[in-house]
């Protein structure tokens, strides 16, 4: 599953000396390892780290901290990488990888690939909801609709 740039994911912020969620502004090797991201809260660009929590935490605690508040998706920026650049990092794993016709029925997980009608191959960039993703196209970032049947 191909890292993709201008997609969200947790990872350590020194400046924040937490784990928080950074947008990836780079990806090495055709999408396999995440190279640069940018921290949301501070918007420091360092190379990524792991988050410390997942491999800090003990797994026996078995208390989960309570669901956070889903914050309100509120456009959502992508520093400043074009869909163009994204596309180009990623191109290659994109085109290599086995292709999902996008039907409104379905559901995606990040990094599927899919197959569009009309904007032609995507991949799926993040989950915004169960039934919305945003899909990078090779010129744009394009939000579409999921896991609900089409209305006739
Ligand atoms: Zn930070």
């Amino acid at each position: 599953m191909p890292e993709i740039p201008g997609s969200t994911i947790n990872a350590n912020c020194k400046k924040c000396d937490a784990d928080t969620p950074h947008t990836v502004l780079e990806v090495l090797e055709g999408g396999k390892r995440i190279g640069k991201v940018r921290c949301d809260k501070c918007r420091d660009e360092h190379p990524f780290r792991r988050p410390k929590a997942a491999a800090a935490r003990p797994k026996s605690k078995a208390v989960q901290p309570a669901s956070r508040p889903r914050r309100p998706s509120k456009s959502r920026t992508h520093g400043d990488i074009p869909a163009e650049e994204a596309w180009r990092q990623v191109e290659a794993m994109v085109q290599a990888a086995a292709k999902q016709p996008y039907e409104m029925g379905r559901t995606y997980d990040k990094g599927e690939v899919i197959e569009h009608p009309q904007f032609g191959v995507g991949v799926v960039l993040n989950v915004l909801s169960p039934t919305k993703v945003e899909v990078l196209f090779p010129d744009a970032r394009r939000k579409l609709v999921c896991g609900q049947q089409p209305v006739h």
